[in-house]
């Protein structure tokens, strides 16, 4: 059993993560689950979880009275840092959103638990404070993002340094790919954040529309993976089949592939270093007939531009 906490289990990894833990319960206790306001979500979280420590940050108007005694409650700004501290986890996931999470991450390698990263904030601005964290907690960083889960799957049975070539982040392009500038110029947050292929959170739904997830993606890859920019390409895959590829030093490719599903980098990052069976549909390449790449425009995705400016400059510039 790997006891796991979950910071941002109300969101869309969170509860797909809660869903893993449900169809694998044999594996997994949750000891732990922290959600910023969403209370009624929560509420039903800890009915069907029994963690030991349930938290918000937004403390709630009244706990139902059937759950009040049933765990530990926390709430207030600090609630991250404060579960991270209290919980007993072995496994922390990280799935909360923006660079408040970066302090929930060093605390978590601090004490010691190994953290499974959904979060993208805390590599992009805390770059090699993490990466060297993790390195003295002696557990590697499990990333849960599709495209680093992916590399990360690549890079099994490659670990010396020096033998990658270059990694080739996909992207799917998000709604806007096609769109001329003209059109551009009329597009609402409500048609951004209907992404073509993946379900997500408002933000990271319009950080993909503007690609600037993307950019924040390349970032984390080299932090990651301690690559300079310069190793790290995007290209545009709009089917989310190949999930990034690596290019080694003698330019054989490692793709890895599936049906886009983010239940496979959640639960993947949950069991490391074990694969065990999953809902997820199997791959027919023949009934996709066939799978797409193009490069994508720099000059319309200006936020991917300014991420690659930051990443060539330095860690300063990613943080700001
Ligand atoms: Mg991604």
């Amino acid at each position: 059993m790997r006891k796991l906490a979950i910071l941002g289990s109300t969101g869309s990894i969170g509860t797909q993560a809660l869903d893993v833990a449900a169809r694998h319960s044999d594996r997994f206790a949750v000891t732990a689950l922290v959600a910023h306001s969403s209370s009624e979500k929560l509420f039903e979280q800890v009915r069907q979880f029994h963690p030991q420590i349930a938290a918000l940050s937004v403390e709630p108007k009244e706990i139902p009275a059937d759950i009040r005694e049933s765990c530990q409650w926390m709430f207030g700004e600090n609630v991250l840092l404060d579960v991270v501290r209290a919980c007993d986890a072995d496994d922390v996931l990280v799935s909360v959103v923006g660079v408040v999470g970066l302090a929930a991450v060093m605390e978590a390698l601090a004490c010691g638990k190994r953290v499974l990263l959904a979060n993208k904030e805390p590599l992009v601005a805390g770059g090699e404070l993490v990466t060297e964290a993790a390195r003295k907690a002696g557990h590697p960083l499990l990333p849960v993002d599709s495209e680093h889960s992916a590399i990360f799957q690549c890079l099994q049975g490659s670990p010396e340094k020096g033998r990658v070539r270059r990694l080739i982040l996909t992207a799917s392009g998000g709604p806007f790919v096609d769109y001329t500038d003209e059109q551009l110029r009329a597009v609402t947050p409500q048609m951004a954040i209907k992404h073509p292929v993946w379900a997500m959170g408002t933000k990271v739904s319009i950080d993909s529309a503007t690609m600037m997830n993307k950019g924040l993606e390349v970032i984390e890859a080299m932090n990651l993976f301690n690559l300079p920019q310069s190793k790290i390409d995007v290209i545009i895959h709009r089917e989310s089949v190949i999930h990034s590829f690596v290019e080694f030093v003698d330019k054989s490719v490692i793709a890895c592939m599936s049906m886009p599903n983010m239940r496979l980098p959640v639960q993947l990052a949950m069991t490391y270093p074990d694969r065990i069976e999953s809902y997820a549909e199997s791959l027919d390449l023949a009934k996709l007939g066939s799978l797409h790449f193009e490069y994508p425009d720099y000059k319309k995705f200006k936020c991917l531009s300014l991420c690659i400016d930051a990443a060539k400059l330095g860690e300063s510039a990613c943080v700001a």
